[in-house]
């Protein structure tokens, strides 16, 4: 496939696997089933018909709205569908081939996480030890950064932010941080390799403290007790380091 197909066919097929990143962020926090895939209306039930089922297209056609019961159609597919699609639109145009299929793959469980936490701060374990495998696979199979890299940079990860997690709780007597946040941070570090990790937790930091800032804009207060869903803001930020490094290693 010559290099300028890469980011079409990873946007379009981003957007595929967007609409099934899509049924889990809406259904798993419910405790439906996510394997039979979107196949029935959230509301009425009934059935999807095969034209409903095409990722963003069907939206725009149906105007976010269910033909049967006229339901408002969680926009939550749509906007998965079309950050996946993104996702892989930069994977593809960074780093055209097996690596950018990786990078994108790396993108999309991040959405799937930054969603899922942001809505219900809660970063299932399974989908992040699918991260962890994925970076660790990423690694043997000879993608840069070296396994070696990616090996400190998961331990230290989940080191570093364990640490910080513990240290909190001792001096305020109550968790400041969620128990998956470490855990992301080391498979980001698995992804990453150590090198970035601190970039990647300083750019955290700042889209949370941009967030508690726009919060307060809005009026909604933010106390220092507020919890705020920190592994999104690391999934936020982890994705845009790997373009920056792939794209700066070549
Ligand atoms: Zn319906």
């Amino acid at each position: 496939m010559p290099d300028a197909m890469w980011p079409v066919a990873l946007a379009i097929f981003g957007a595929i696997v967007g609409s099934f990143l899509a049924t889990i962020v809406v259904r798993w926090p419910q405790g439906r089933s996510v394997l039979r895939g979107r196949s029935a209306c959230d509301e009425c039930g009934r059935t999807l018909g095969a034209a409903e089922l095409v990722p963003l297209v069907s939206a725009a056609m149906s105007r976010g709205r269910c033909r049967t019961c006229g339901a408002r159609i969680n926009p939550t597919h749509w906007r998965i569908e079309g950050g996946a699609a993104l996702i892989g639109l930069a994977a593809g145009f960074v780093a055209p081939g097996v690596e950018g299929l990786a990078g994108a793959a790396f993108g999309w469980v991040l959405l799937t996480l930054a969603a899922i936490d942001a809505a219900e701060m809660w970063l299932p374990d399974e989908l992040t030890a699918t991260l962890a495998l994925g970076g660790l696979a990423a690694g043997l199979f000879g993608l840069p950064p070296g396994l070696e890299d990616r090996l400190i940079g998961g331990i230290a990860g989940f080191a570093s932010l364990w640490l910080i997690a513990f240290g909190y709780r001792r001096l305020r007597g109550h968790d400041g941080m969620g128990g998956g946040d470490p855990k992301l941070y080391g498979a980001i570090g698995l992804w990453l390799g150590w090198r970035m990790l601190p970039a990647v937790l300083l750019i955290a930091a700042l889209i949370g403290l941009g967030y508690a800032l726009f919060e307060r804009f809005r009026g909604r207060a933010v106390a220092g007790d507020t919890a705020l869903p920190f592994g999104t803001f690391l999934a936020i930020a982890a994705y845009p380091a790997w373009l920056v490094m792939v794209s700066a290693g070549g």
